[in-house]
Order: structure tokens, then sequence, then C-alpha cells
């Protein structure tokens, strides 16, 4: 497997849980992890502290080549220089950041860098459309769902192990919303690749996500 780059597409719904397996898997594997949803949200965060309107199409793009979002290595998310690791993840952001998501012309910005990225990287990105999209010839694809009562309330007590002021109503309707307008717009929608394999994590711990993740990446690379 000595030189030849491996790419792992994860998507899937809101609050699957992709980021936190996506992170144990690369770093079992050696490879670079690649958070596609935070540099969505760093430019939602960058158009409300401009006092953008989030769903002012024409507004959000004319920004998007002022914004220099760094990824790194120990997950803390920079945008022009400034951290923003937490200040992404707040419900405001949550709330608008599928409307900038749904835009073209942000879309062809940041996953022109994804692709750019996984040309010389091995790497696992999560996302909405790395398996469809992004990296539509990815060695591994697969794509993580869970009932929405259950990402609900995973997403609620990491929250508040974060120290993130929530309500599971809050968090729910908010999941819903996002995959109602991921799977709904017209470029790069949320949906499963033809050639993915999907996962319900929904009975399942951290470790037996991460084990049968590990099994079909495994079978999938021969290895
Ligand atoms: O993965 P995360 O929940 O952080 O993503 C935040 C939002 O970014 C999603 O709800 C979606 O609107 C958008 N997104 C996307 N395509 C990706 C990653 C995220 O549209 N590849």
């Amino acid at each position: 497997m000595e030189n030849k780059l491996v790419r792992i597409a994860i998507d899937g719904p809101a609050a699957a849980g992709k980021s936190t397996i996506a992170k144990i898997i690369a770093k079992k594997l050696g490879y670079t992890y690649m958070d596609t949803g935070a540099m969505y949200r760093c430019v939602t965060w960058y158009c409300m502290n401009k006092g953008i309107n989030c769903q002012d199409q024409k507004a959000c793009e004319a920004v998007v080549n002022d914004i220099k979002i760094d990824l790194k290595p120990d997950n803390t998310v920079l945008c022009n220089g400034t951290d923003v690791t937490r200040a992404i993840r707040t419900p405001d952001v949550n709330a608008n950041v599928s409307y900038i998501a749904a835009m073209k012309g942000i879309r062809l910005v940041l996953s022109g860098l994804q692709k750019e990225f996984a040309k010389t990287h091995s790497v696992v990105m999560d996302g909405r459309d790395i398996g469809t999209y992004v990296i539509p010839d990815a060695e591994v694809k697969i794509f993580m769902i869970a009932s929405v009562e259950c990402r609900a309330q995973r997403r609620y007590k990491e929250n508040m192990e974060k120290n993130i002021p929530c309500t599971i109503e809050d968090i729910r309707e908010d999941v819903k919303k996002r995959d109602y307008i991921d799977s709904h717009r017209d470029f790069a929608p949320l949906k499963k690749a033809d050639d993915a394999i999907e996962l319900d994590t929904s009975p399942l711990t951290i470790p037996q996500v991460v084990d049968a993740m590990m099994k079909i990446i495994n079978q999938k690379l021969g290895a």
C-alpha cells in the first residue's frame, strides 16, 4: 500500500457521529482528518460576524474568497487567524450553515480546496458530498446513519460535556431542518453514493462503530 493514496469518504446526516469516528479512524491509520463541515461553518461564522444575511447568496458568495480557513492537526479551526473552534458550533451557526452550504459559489470554492487536498494526501474526510462529489473515486465510502432521536440525544450529551447551552427539542429540530435543506439543495446534496456502504450506528457504541468501520476499510483495501 506504500505510496498509494487512500481516500476514505464518510458522509451522512447531521450529528450521526461522523467526525468523532473519522478522527479515531484517521489516527489509527495515520491519515489526515479533514472536517469539511467545519469549513462551511467558518464561512457561516464569518458572514454572521460581518453582519451579512446568511440567506443573501450574492453577498455571501462575494466574500468567500476573503476567508482563509486553517484546519489544524489538533482540530483547532482558524478563520483568518482567529480561533473559531468553539464559535462555529453555536446554535446560531447551526441555524444558518445549511443556507450557506446550499450556495453553489461557496461550495465550488470549498470543495475545490477539498479536492486539491485529496490529490496529495491519504485522508479521512467527512461531510455530505464527499463520496458523491468531492472524491467520487475514493477507495472507501461509508454512509453513516442513525435515527433522529439517537442523533439528538448524542449531540445533547456532547454539548452538555462541552458546556454548550441547548435543549434536546432545539437539537432535534436543528438536525431535522439541516437534513432537509442539505438533502434538497440543487448542487451536491446530501446523498448516499451508489457504491457507499451504509452503516446504521443507532444501536452501536463508539468502539463498536470504529470496529465496524475498520472491518469495512480492511475489506475494501484488501488488508
Ligand atoms: O458536519 P457538520 O454538521 O459540521 O456540517 C455542518 C453543515 O455544513 C451541514 O449541515 C451542511 O449544511 C454543511 N456541509 C455540507 N457539505 C459538507 C459538509 C458540511 O453541505 N461536505
